[in-house]
């Protein structure tokens, strides 16, 4: 039996997380899942979403993932994600304009908008801005 469940998150860029958790909530791409500690061991890819966890002193905390893949293992929680910010590093003014860019694509009809882009972009910059606006 696993004594602790730690949870680590990981970009190209930096690691963003790395401490013991009692327990995670992640965007899988089947579906959202949450893991205790003496999980069996899987692995999945991600959907840009919320990823929340509860803190080893009981505090809910959040972030924002942008994709990429879960390793669960009986104690430990490995995200490898293309771009990850906790919610308090997440800036609002950024996502906002973000979002404006990815809505003015999408409202030009011409054929050189890249849509599947700019939908995707759209996407992570809502998620960011529900993510820091809305949950406590
Ligand atoms: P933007 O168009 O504003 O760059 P994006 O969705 O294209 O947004 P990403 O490619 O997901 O950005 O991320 C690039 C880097 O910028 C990552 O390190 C990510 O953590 C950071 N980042 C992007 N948007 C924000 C934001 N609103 N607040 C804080 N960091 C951000």
């Amino acid at each position: 039996m696993a004594e602790k469940l730690m949870l680590e998150v990981v970009t190209p860029q930096k690691a963003v997380v790395s401490e013991e958790v009692q327990s995670v909530v992640a965007p899988g791409s089947e579906g959202e899942f949450g893991v205790l500690k003496n999980h069996t061991t899987f692995l999945t890819s991600l959907n840009a979403g919320a990823l929340k966890y509860i803190d080893s002193k009981g505090a809910t905390r959040y972030l924002f993932v942008n994709g990429g893949f879960a390793e669960v293992l009986p104690d430990k929680v490995t995200i490898l994600a293309e771009s990850a910010e906790r919610r308090r590093d997440i800036d609002l003014d950024r996502a906002e304009k973000a979002k404006q860019r990815a809505e003015k694509r999408l409202a030009d009809k011409s054929a050189k908008v890249d849509i599947i882009r700019a939908e995707a972009a759209l996407r992570r910059a809502i998620y960011r801005i529900n993510i820091k606006k809305s949950l406590k």
